[in-house]
């Protein structure tokens, strides 16, 4: 799995992703290891996954940065340009697979994309 050096720290936050349909934000992750790491560690793995193509990041709606795994993604090929779902009532936030279509703008070169749907979750809807 790449560069990234496997300590048990990387263990634990990469465990934390093992559920891959669900996002974590960077808030939550913190919360969740600490007491076995502290919030640079959580920071500064965070990034060397993410360069890794491991996990993703994306802005949820409350502007904090949110995290999942990325399926098939490598450091050299990183191509997660699926939208994300947050609810609104639970605030849980899921990768959905699907493909968006990024208009081509003259003269513009795009990098990246950014999509948040909001709304109510299955489990919220019900
Ligand atoms: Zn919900
Ligand atoms: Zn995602």
């Amino acid at each position: 799995m790449g560069v990234i050096r496997k300590t048990k720290a990387v263990s634990t936050v990469l465990s934390i992703f093992e559920n891959k349909n669900e996002a974590k934000s960077v808030v939550s992750l913190i919360e969740l290891v600490k007491g076995e790491m502290n919030k640079t560690t959580v920071y500064r793995i965070l990034d060397r996954l993410e360069q890794d193509g491991i996990i993703h990041s994306f802005n949820g709606k409350d502007g904090l940065k949110w995290y999942a795994k990325c399926e098939g993604c490598s450091a050299h090929k990183h191509s997660d340009k699926h939208p994300h779902f947050q609810c609104t009532e639970c605030d849980k936030v899921e990768c959905l697979s699907l493909e968006v279509k990024i208009p081509a703008l003259k003269n513009h070169k795009v990098d990246s994309t950014d999509i948040l749907l909001m709304g109510q979750c299955e489990t919220c809807c019900s």
